[in-house]
């Protein structure tokens, strides 16, 4: 029997929507949904052939538990039950705080929604986190202190009603590809197209403006432009008076952050820096997009903050075709974030009680053999988080680490049980994308063997530690009426608003959030002005290493390096140079080459690129040679988010 059943792409934020074709219950494909008010039907190639995912031989059947060096299939009555006499033994020997969970940002709301609840009221720890921690925090916590709330300011699809877009630190084209339509529909009709990367990428191919500025230097150039909209009297003096609080000081930008100060440092013109940022001022309806590239530094949060600054400074808030816009990586990272697997924030950021641990701080507690036990779910720290060995090594030392996925991962790989879960093919629940769009998933097939919904392993281990009656839910349906009840801006939603393709957008049919007050105490938005301690030691090395996503692959290629259209296109690493670089070292593109830092060194091959001189980049998505390899955990102070952008490496030729 043929049937087709809606469904959300599992890769990038942006919540595209699409029909899985099946035929007898096996699934044969994907089909396009011309209604839905976001991707109007096209997807990407990680879209298209995404379901190639689904019914892999390779895919995790049955709960295993390690024996010795290797694993055994247990029933999951076993394996769920000596899962909870091990935590238990755990908790009362050392403590709550010395069990932690990682969410996922892959999982439906639902689920995360449950994981939190698992850990505060059944384990009693604060230490849950997602993978937004990884990128996006910097985003959630600047937003929410000028702004009030973590969101992005308007709607994503509303970029093409912009006269500029400021797109930094991310490359649309290739990340994001179905939002590029937006862009491109913005420059069809005379938007100036801004772009800084230090990398030439499809996304700079259409810009107007072209900054190849230097990785890290994104809080200068954004200073740069602020003081050039100062000294020419291009502020919205009104809507800064009405509108925008903590502005003393704001004066002193005139003087120490002109172009002439910083182009060396950023490695543009001055006059270019200039002409760029009156383009910017000057346009009636200005957005900024931004990505990994802003946020994965040691100062991600105040680079955040500058854009926001930038936004306000020239009243790009609350109106159609203005606003600010963090991409983010994963298909429910925005959910998973609203349901509280954060350790600052409960359900709807209600401030938590006791702030636990982040992701990077519960592997630094199990590396110094605090932290005892680790539920790792549909996450990948040893392919996504910097300073891999340590990584590898602090996982090792716990007393108990379970892994919930899909497939057999390089972190599964060490833990003592494997538990398979649904795919989002194969379970019912909602996503959030980052454009605050908040849908329903279909079922479309069954899980394969004995592969559960990831909720419902959450409320049977519940369960089995005692909690059960506050985890009877009988479908995802019961699950969903509770967040509603809990979860700030999902008040009043019901189940026929986000089984409609393209769902709901979250705060209910609220595009453009700002229009009259900000959500902050006093309604007025408040200019960042926080210096965040950057004191780390760095190597003096001489190439810098940026390391990112390319086109047709995802994460750290758990999903993507099993889909047969994207290892044909890009089947292994390479290491982006430019031609300059190249005839230095005496070596051709395709040459292999060792990237070395203080941490180890990786042998990839080259591929020349139009990229800064002495900068090179490294996509993550193939772990023999990932760049998390070769970078240190230095973490950004205000969010803990690990600068994986900017590391000094040195390169020498392949023997
Ligand atoms: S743009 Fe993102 S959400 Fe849309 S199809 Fe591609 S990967 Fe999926």
């Amino acid at each position: 029997m043929q049937e087709r059943r809606y469904s959300i792409c599992p890769f990038c934020g942006l919540g595209c929507g699409f029909y899985l074709a099946t035929v007898n219950g096996e699934v044969t494909g994907v089909d396009y949904a011309m209604d839905h008010p976001f991707n109007e039907g096209a997807l990407c190639s990680k879209g298209n052939t995404s379901f190639e995912v689904i019914q892999r031989h390779d895919r995790l059947f049955e709960p295993m538990m390690r024996v010795e060096n290797d694993f055994k299939a247990v029933s999951w009555e076993d394996a769920l039950a000596t899962i909870a006499s091990r935590l238990k033994e755990i908790k009362e020997e050392h403590g709550a705080q010395s069990i932690g969970i990682f969410a996922s940002a892959k999982a439906t709301n639902e689920e995360n929604y449950l994981v939190q609840k698992f850990a505060r009221k059944v384990l009693e720890t604060g230490n849950v986190d997602n993978g937004m921690r990884l990128c996006h925090a910097p985003s959630m916590l600047a937003f929410t202190e000028s702004f009030g709330l973590p969101y992005p300011t308007g709607l994503l699809e509303d970029l093409e009603y912009a006269d500029c877009i400021l797109i930094i630190g991310c490359n649309p084209f290739e990340n994001a590809p179905v939002l590029a339509r937006r862009i491109l529909r913005a420059r069809e009709t005379g938007a100036k197209i801004i772009v800084a990367d230090p990398r030439r990428t499809r996304t700079s191919w259409h810009s107007d403006f072209y900054l190849p500025i230097y990785p890290g230097t994104d809080i200068q150039l954004i200073k740069a432009f602020i003081q050039t909209i100062l000294q020419s009297k291009l502020e919205r003096k009104e809507f800064l008076r009405e509108r925008v609080e903590n502005l003393d000081g704001l004066e002193r930008l005139a003087v120490d952050s002109s172009p002439e100060i910083v182009s060396s440092r950023v490695g543009i013109e001055a006059e270019y820096i200039r002409k760029v940022a009156l383009t910017f001022a000057l346009a009636d309806r200005a957005s900024i997009v931004f990505g990994n590239g802003l946020t994965q530094h040691v100062n991600g949060t105040e680079a955040v903050g500058w854009l926001v600054n930038l936004a306000l400074i020239t009243g790009n808030v609350g109106r159609r075709g203005t606003g600010v816009f963090p991409l983010l990586d994963q298909c429910n990272m925005m959910g998973a974030s609203d349901m509280g697997a954060l350790p600052e924030f409960q359900p709807g950021y209600a401030q938590a009680e006791h702030k636990g641990l982040t992701l990077i701080e519960m592997v630094e507690a199990a590396h110094s053999e605090k932290m005892k036990a680790i539920f790792i779910i549909g996450i990948n720290p040893i392919g996504s988080f910097p300073d891999t060995s340590f990584v590898k090594e602090a996982l090792t030392k716990l007393d108990l680490l379970i892994v919930q996925d899909i497939f057999m991962t390089e972190t599964a790989k060490l833990a003592d049980f494997v538990l398979p879960t649904a795919c989002w093919a194969e379970t019912e629940g909602t996503f959030t994308s980052t454009g605050r769009r908040l849908q329903k998933l279909s079922r479309a097939v069954e899980p394969p063997g004995a592969a559960l919904e990831g909720w419902r392993i959450i409320a049977k281990l519940a369960d089995q530690l005692g909690k059960g009656e506050i985890f009877r839910y009988d479908s995802w349906e019961e699950i969903f009426k509770e967040i509603v009840t809990n979860v700030r801006n999902y008040e009043g939603l019901t189940i026929d608003d986000v089984s409609r393709i393209g769902g709901v957008i979250t705060p209910k049919d609220r595009g453009q959030l700002y229009e009259d007050k900000f959500e902050t105490k006093n309604g007025r938005a408040k200019w960042q002005r926080t210096t965040h301690a950057t004191n780390i030691e760095r190597e003096s090395l001489p190439f810098t290493l940026i390391s990112g996503k390319i086109l047709h692959h995802h994460g750290t290629g758990s999903m993507t390096r099993k889909i047969g259209f994207a290892m044909q296109e890009t089947g292994e690493p390479f290491l982006e140079i430019s031609e300059e670089d190249l005839g230095a070292l005496g070596i051709r593109s395709g040459d292999e080459v060792y990237v070395r830092s203080g941490l180890g060194e990786i042998r990839v091959k080259t591929k020349v690129a139009r990229i800064k001189p002495k900068v090179v980049f490294l996509p993550f998505h193939f772990p023999d040679s990932s760049p998390n390899n070769l970078i240190p955990n230095n973490l950004d102070q205000a969010s803990k988010t690990p600068e994986l952008k900017g590391i000094p490496v040195s390169i020498s030729k392949a023997k």
